[in-house]
């Protein structure tokens, strides 16, 4: 045994009982493993908060921060009032709040006069929230006994200057991972170190994503060369669907990197989707787990070795997720057929808007390819493709390029699936029988996933009614 990395998400911090739970599953696992590392998000909802701070600044209003930096000043003053005993270290602990919140003040005053809230200047409010929470859990792991130290990881992980999906260089973050936390792990200390958030070379605050904590945790196993990551949450591991979806949703022992990647990637929020390859390449075990109830051993994520793994679920079914907010872009015309490299040249106007697209399907025929898009992207994704194809248009070899809003994604996901025909017969049976209208059909190359576009009212009916395939064939 050597290196643990372990990843707490926003509701295992999210209170002073929760911090307790996260410091007690640290404090056990230090016997066992000789260096173990703690990666820990915001308190929960407090990324949230942040984020809101700065867009209504921005958008003029020069009193909702101040009232959310009373809001962060009570939230996190509260959780350690409940923590920390001793009075010297309690008053350290409120004073580091104190400079969190003012800097967040200062920051949002700062694009209050300026009534625009660059991506860079969102990635400094919005790292705040994981700066505030190490404080709390260092403290806390120190105060039972535990050495340990709070890290921002702007000291650590180096990346690229793409705020807000910022990525990491693999060489400058090794060496300085390995510089800076080796001689901590030598001495016996557990370093705290923020998730979802970097810094570019020159030093400039960047973040990962939404979610990026636990991408973070993959980042520092792979420069430290750990032996395992655990990603601690709220649920016992990665699930048949999401359990607020569908409460008798069953948690998954083991799931293959390609499914728990095309799960990740469609939607299911339980594990951010970058996180998986990095970790699964160098052949870093990688777990999901619940702070809430840690003795339950989770989901273990294995590597693809052609055999179904996990319980015999229905045909090799395993697991089903939605991606909301998306827009069907539909390009189409009896002119297509003639016209060379349609669907090289509409991804490649999208790719341009710097958007990525969630699906593509494409009709045999050639006359028309819809994709799916993020909600907020639709205007500037179809003003793009009609400069592409403004002559087609014109011609009317294309006849339009039309967008259908307030659609969803729905994934069914199970490498076994490729071994069971009549998957996708029982799926759309399924849908048939609550009058779910299918708008459109994508299946993976790997056959690990069919994806289908409905209606937004419809997304929790038809994960439903795919998931009862599942939990009772
Ligand atoms: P954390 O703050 O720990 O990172 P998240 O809220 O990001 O936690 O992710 C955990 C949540 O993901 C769960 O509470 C659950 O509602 C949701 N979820 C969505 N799909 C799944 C799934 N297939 N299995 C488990 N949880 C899922
Ligand atoms: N706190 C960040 C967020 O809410 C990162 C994370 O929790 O993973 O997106
Ligand atoms: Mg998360």
């Amino acid at each position: 045994m050597g290196t643990l990395i372990m990843k707490f998400g926003g509701t295992s911090v999210g209170s002073a009982a929760a911090i307790c739970a996260t410091a007690q599953i640290v404090q056990a696992a230090r016997p066992v493993w000789p260096q173990v590392v703690v990666v820990a998000s915001a308190l929960s909802g407090v990324t949230d908060l942040l984020l809101k701070g700065a867009q209504t600044a921005a958008d003029g209003d020069a009193h909702t921060f101040r009232s959310i930096a009373q809001d962060l000043r009570a939230k996190h003053f509260s959780v350690l009032s409940d923590l920390i005993k001793p009075p010297e270290q309690a008053s350290v602990a409120r004073a580091t709040v104190e400079v969190y919140v003012g800097e967040f003040e200062s920051l949002c005053h700062a694009v209050n006069v300026l009534g625009e809230a660059s991506p860079r200047a969102l990635d400094a409010i919005s790292s705040l929230g994981e700066r505030l929470s190490v404080q709390l859990i260092a403290a806390q792991l120190k105060a039972i006994g535990v050495a340990a130290e709070p890290i921002e990881a702007s000291e650590l992980v180096v990346t690229d200057g793409h705020f807000q999906t910022a990525n990491p260089i693999e060489t400058l973050t090794r060496a300085k991972t390995r510089g800076r936390l080796l001689p901590l792990l030598a001495k016996g200390v557990t370093p705290v170190v923020t998730g979802f958030i970097g810094a570019t070379q020159d030093g400039v605050i960047t973040t990962l994503g939404r979610g990026g904590s636990d991408f973070s945790a993959a980042i520092l196993g792979v420069a430290l060369d750990a032996d395992e990551v655990w990603i601690w949450t709220d649920v016992d591991g990665v699930m048949t669907t999401d359990p607020r979806i569908d409460p008798a949703a069953q948690t998954l022992s083991a799931l293959t990197f390609r499914e728990i990647s095309e799960l990740a990637y469609y939607g299911a929020k339980v594990l951010h989707p970058k996180t998986i390859r990095p970790v699964v390449e160098r052949g870093i075990a990688l777990w999901i787990k619940n702070t809430f109830n840690p003795k339950y051993p989770g989901t273990q994520i294995v590597r693809d070795n052609g055999h179904v793994t996990g319980r015999p679920i229905h045909g090799g079914v395993k697991a089903v997720a939605v991606i909301r907010g998306q827009t069907m872009i539909t390009v189409e015309g009896r002119g297509m057929l003639g016209v060379p490299g349609v669907a090289a040249r509409t991804f490649g106007a999208v790719a341009r808007t710097h958007t990525s697209v969630s699906l593509i399907s494409q009709a045999s025929s050639e006359q028309s390819i819809c994709f799916t898009v993020p909600d907020s992207l639709t205007s500037s994704v179809i003003a793009a493709v009609q400069e592409e194809f403004r002559r087609e248009l014109a011609d009317r070899d294309i006849d339009a390029v039309t967008a259908l809003e307030q659609v969803v994604i729905v994934t069914v996901v199970g490498a076994g699936m490729r071994h069971t025909p009549g998957i996708s017969g029982r799926v759309f049976g399924a849908l048939g029988a609550e009058r779910i209208n299918i708008i459109a059909i994508a299946q993976g190359s790997s056959e690990c996933s069919i994806s289908l576009i409905v209606d937004q009212q419809d997304a929790d009916a038809a994960v439903r009614a795919i998931h009862r395939l599942i939990v009772n064939p």
